[in-house]
């Protein structure tokens, strides 16, 4: 899929959290590929040097660098290192994230807790972190990774529909507040994505599952990307505190 051009991003700073695989990764290469300098997270030093070996690849400029969003103490020190080296961030993509999934009878605080702070907090977080050089750049984009489920609930998700529901309301708070600014903030929600959060999918549940979807099919990590293109781009430039559902219909 070609929906981008090769200068829709040229200028700007991109953070990807959560870029070594799945959705993050295809977000990662559609920026490289549309201009911008990106810095894409991973958990484990290996997986950032193995970004920093794809964005050389790309011939784009920018790295892989560790994160963990749900390290408290962590994101003020990675922002202060990162703002040092390239200056303000323009746009922020939130999208590391987890499941824990089980039926509520059995969820443990400390499952409740993880998919709270690491989806939500960790993504309030690095907003707040990185808010004041977007305020003084007067331009910046925030593009959160929700979920469908955070639209119309899951059996089995309570603490991960908790906290895409979470980050729907907070990012429509976050662009009141940021928009005369010249600061947008919106969500991403996508439905069933083949990648390894879903891997545990069966076949026939997959098949079930395209059945409820009026385009009849999963999504591609490629979707999601482009959304994320259009959003960051000059295209996307007068929407703010919107949920773009991607999700071949399954919503309506
Ligand atoms: P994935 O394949 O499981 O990848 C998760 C990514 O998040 C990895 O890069 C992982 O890094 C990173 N990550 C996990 N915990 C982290 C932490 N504590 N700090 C920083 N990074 C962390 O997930 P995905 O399917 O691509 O999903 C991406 C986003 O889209 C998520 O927010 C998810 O909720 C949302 N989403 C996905 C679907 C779907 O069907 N796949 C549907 C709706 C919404 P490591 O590789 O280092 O572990």
């Amino acid at each position: 899929m070609n929906v981008f051009t090769s200068t829709a991003l040229e200028g700007q700073c991109v953070l990807v959290t959560g870029a070594s695989r799945g959705i993050g990764a295809a977000i990662l290469e559609a920026c490289a590929k549309s201009g911008a300098t990106v810095i894409g997270t991973a958990t484990s030093e290996q997986g950032a040097n193995r970004i920093t070996e794809k964005i050389a690849s790309w011939g784009a400029k920018g790295e892989g660098r560790v994160l963990n969003v749900a390290d408290r103490a962590q994101t003020d020190e990675f922002v202060k290192a990162l703002e040092k080296d390239y200056g303000a961030i323009t746009v922020l993509v939130n999208n590391a994230g987890i499941t824990r999934d089980t039926l509520a009878m059995r969820l443990k605080d400390e499952l409740w807790d993880e998919v709270i702070e690491t989806n939500l907090t960790g993504s309030f977080r690095l907003i707040r972190a990185l808010m004041r050089g977007m305020i003084k750049a007067r331009h910046g984009r925030i593009i959160n990774l929700s979920s469908i489920v955070g639209e119309i609930g899951n059996p089995g998700q309570a603490n991960y529909a908790a906290s895409k529901a979470g980050l729907i309301a907070m990012s429509k708070s976050l662009a009141r507040e940021l928009g005369s600014r010249g600061v947008t903030v919106n969500c991403i929600a996508p439905c069933f994505i083949a990648t390894d959060m879903t891997a545990a999918l069966s076949d026939e549940q997959k098949d079930a599952l395209a059945k409820q979807i009026p385009l009849a099919k999963l999504g591609r990590a490629e979707d999601i990307a482009a959304s994320v293109i259009f959003l960051a781009s000059d295209a996307g430039s007068y929407i703010t505190g919107q949920v773009i559902s991607v999700n071949g219909g399954m919503s309506m």
